[in-house]
């Protein structure tokens, strides 16, 4: 039992997404048994690979799952229409179309992979050295900045995603102190922006065993006067729905929070941690 009354898993993936597992309706039943209030189901969309990959019509096959089952659950679970938007800054205008063409709740922005690179997750990294460590983290963190200037979007996603692979997968190490310089701007613009951080708490489950960013960060965010934050497992399995959401909400706490931030229709609504 979760100390929790109010859980809100507010990035989950169903099997409209390339690497989900489990339908709509299924991770809805799932998620009323594990004790979820709400979730937001945020399948991938990559822009960079719009056309190729046909995400126009996985969006739309995704969206309309997700209202179905918003009726089909209605006071029992609240059930929120969001997008992963990956890499929206490389194509602002197909980004931007998507976003007025359907009624998303909550739009997620992220980055998986540099400008014309595979996602990290596909990256075999064994043989990577500490300079191409840095040159990849570098420029990651610069496009996280331009994602979070741009501001479109209602939350960054996982802002140190490549260290899940890196760090966690690939057992390579990096000190994230180094980068604390972008990383403050990125947390600076996040607040100017009017958008919300996310704590990804799904590493929490992985190799790197920390949230995406960590406490550190957290911190440093609630600090420079960041107030709105999400939380989300990132479950590709029914059986991750809600897992470390307790954990991240421990941690809001101790780093200085009252509240939590969800969306609906695109609005941010805060209520208490309790
Ligand atoms: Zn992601
Ligand atoms: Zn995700």
């Amino acid at each position: 039992m979760s100390i929790y009354k109010k859980r809100l898993d507010l990035h989950t993936h169903t099997d409209n997404s390339f690497d989900g597992n489990h339908s709509t309706m299924f991770l809805c039943e799932q998620a009323v048994l594990a004790g979820l209030r709400g979730i937001a189901f945020t399948d991938h969309v990559e822009i960079d690979a719009y056309e190729k990959d046909n995400y126009e019509k996985r969006a739309f096959q995704s969206y309309f799952e997700i209202v179905k089952a918003r009726n089909a659950f209605l006071g029992k679970l609240l059930v929120f229409a969001g997008v992963e938007l990956a890499q929206p800054t490389y194509d602002t205008e197909t980004a931007e179309k998507l976003m007025n063409t359907l009624q998303y709740d909550f739009v997620i922005g992220s980055i998986h992979n540099l400008r014309g690179r595979q996602d990290f997750y596909f990256m075999d990294l064994t043989d990577t050295t500490d300079e191409e460590i840095r040159s990849m983290l570098t420029e990651y963190f610069e496009e996280e900045l331009l994602l979070a200037q741009w501001g479109k979007t209602d939350t960054l996603a996982h802002l140190t995603y490549p260290l899940r692979y890196i760090c966690g997968d690939y057992g390579h190490h990096v000190d994230i102190r180094d980068y604390s310089d972008i990383i403050t701007k990125i947390l600076k613009a996040v607040i100017n922006s009017g958008i919300s951080l996310e704590i990804n708490t799904s590493g929490l489950r992985q190799k790197i065993a920390s949230t995406l960013p960590n406490e550190e960060i957290i911190a440093q965010y609630r600090a420079l006067g960041g107030e709105l934050i999400t939380v989300g497992s990132d479950a590709h399995f029914a059986e991750h729905l809600g897992l470390g959401l307790d954990e991240g909400l421990s941690m809001l706490q101790r780093c200085g929070f009252k509240k939590i931030t969800f969306y609906q229709k695109r609005e941010p609504i805060q209520i208490d941690i309790e």
